[in-house]
């Protein structure tokens, strides 16, 4: 897209400090039901199935932890195992061999660190093995106490289009979005892009004609 266009756009729609607000409140309204896709029952099953969803689907890990999470209930549970039973278990979602290492450690650094019991924050989640930021942003914001905005590929494509940062990198995208974004929608905004991008603005072939936000946004095409 030509630079001249792209600056046009954005005049257009104005400050993105001044859209913010007006974005947030129409994907609400267009999104009630978004939530997070994992199914869990406890902060266990929550931490564990973030760590399985790692390059795979959460409906892929949703059909794997049904029957999982009937076998494993505690920490423990993860470490009395042979290291071949729960590869095996988890097999499907992928990467099985790092996902079970991965689990295995944080299992036993929860018992040994955090008497068997999930954190809430990111600085404490992170020290779990395998546990990287993006996961312990999830699990925190999941907990009630988000402390960051959780970036994945849809939060970065929709930031993009809607011109709320112009960085690549997840890190510096999340940065611009904290700044934005104000702190009790922190939870729920990546939520709000994620199924927004699932359902209008598709990565291929944005749906602008359907999409409430045509106004607020430079990539517009209608
Ligand atoms: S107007 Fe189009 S590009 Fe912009 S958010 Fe909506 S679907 Fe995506």
């Amino acid at each position: 897209m030509p630079r001249s266009y792209v600056r046009e756009a954005r005049k257009r729609v104005g400050p993105k400090k001044q859209r913010i607000a007006p974005i947030i409140a129409r994907l609400k309204a267009a999104h009630p039901d978004a939530t997070i896709a994992l199914r869990f029952r406890s902060e266990l099953e929550l931490l564990v199935s973030v760590m399985l969803s790692a390059q795979t689907t959460d409906v892929n890990v949703n059909r794997v932890t049904a029957t999982l999470f009937e076998k494993y209930r505690r920490p423990e549970d993860y470490l009395a195992v042979p290291v071949e039973e729960l590869e095996r278990d988890i097999y499907a979602t992928g990467f099985y061999r790092q996902k079970t290492k991965a689990i295995r450690g944080t299992m036993q650094t929860l018992l040994e660190q955090f008497d068997g019991v999930v954190p809430r924050t990111v600085d404490e989640l992170v020290r779990l093995p395998g546990v990287a930021r993006k996961t312990a942003n999830v699990v925190a914001a999941e907990l009630g106490d988000p402390q960051g905005v959780v970036v994945d590929t849809h939060v970065r494509r929709l930031s993009q289009r809607l011109g709320l940062t112009r960085q690549e990198d997840p890190v510096k995208i999340e940065r611009d979005l904290m700044k934005l974004v104000p702190r009790e929608d922190w939870g729920v905004f990546p939520h709000l892009l994620i199924w927004h991008g699932r359902r209008v603005c598709i990565a291929r072939r944005p749906l602008c004609e359907d999409c409430v936000l045509t106004d607020l946004c430079p990539s517009s095409r209608v």
